[in-house]
């Protein structure tokens, strides 16, 4: 499948992606992901993103589309792809369209994950992150905290609260996202592309998509 996640931080774009990888090979691509790895391993490209990312400020179009342009070209991408934070702005989505039209590939779905505010800031706050750039798994120090010492319970390395998961800098990401992303559920409503989704769990979610993705076709 070819799809964008569209959704807060917090609704769960990452999560559901990783349930619809199991489905059918497709890779997920969290340009956020990406980021922190760059952040972690010192490259350029990381030196220049940390200050935006740790402010809760987005990364500039012209560093995220050069990021893309490769990894849409890479092979794995044959099987599908699950757009998860990107596009974020218009920019953004209207330079992934011509994009997708010059490697000949169509979307067959965009997915928005509505979920209230209040639920976002609540799992926002105790969300904690692996800080192994290779493993990122995500937990909840109430409903799914790591292993004692906080450790990560897949690769070992320590569990830590993001730095753009402090209280300020979530309440700066969530008026960025109303600011620069939120306009593009009429963007992509107007393709016909687009499917609001207000399910509660993530396998809700990942189920309204198949149906969504069904009903398309
Ligand atoms: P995320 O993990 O998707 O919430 O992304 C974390 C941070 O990375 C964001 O707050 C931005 O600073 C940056 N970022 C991720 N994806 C994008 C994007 N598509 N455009 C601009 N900045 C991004």
């Amino acid at each position: 499948m070819r799809i964008i996640l569209l959704g807060a931080p917090g609704a769960g774009k990452g999560t559901v992606a990783k349930l619809l990888t199991k489905l059918d090979g497709s890779v997920q691509i969290s340009t956020g992901d990406i980021l922190r790895g760059a952040v972690k391993a010192g490259t350029p490209l990381g030196k220049e993103a940390q200050g935006y990312m740790d402010r809760g400020d987005l990364v500039p179009d012209s560093l995220i589309m050069g990021i893309m342009e490769q990894r849409l070209q890479e092979p794995d991408c044959q099987k599908g792809f699950l757009l998860d934070g990107f596009p974020r702005t218009i920019p953004q989505a209207d330079a992934l369209d011509e994009l997708l039209k010059k490697l000949t590939i169509t979307l067959d779905l965009v997915a928005n994950i509505d979920v209230p505010r209040d639920v976002i800031l609540d799992r926002l706050t105790t969300r904690r992150t692996c800080s192994n750039p290779d493993c990122q798994e995500i937990y909840n120090v109430k409903s799914n905290p790591p292993a004692a010492g906080n450790k990560c319970k897949k690769c070992g390395s320590e569990v830590i609260q993001r730095a753009d998961e402090t209280e300020e800098a979530i309440g700066k990401r969530l008026d960025v996202y109303n600011e620069k992303t939120a306009p593009l559920i009429g963007y992509y409503e107007k393709t016909g592309l687009l499917l609001t989704i207000q399910e509660a769990s993530s396998d809700g979610v990942v189920n309204a998509i198949k149906q969504g993705i069904a009903a398309k076709k």
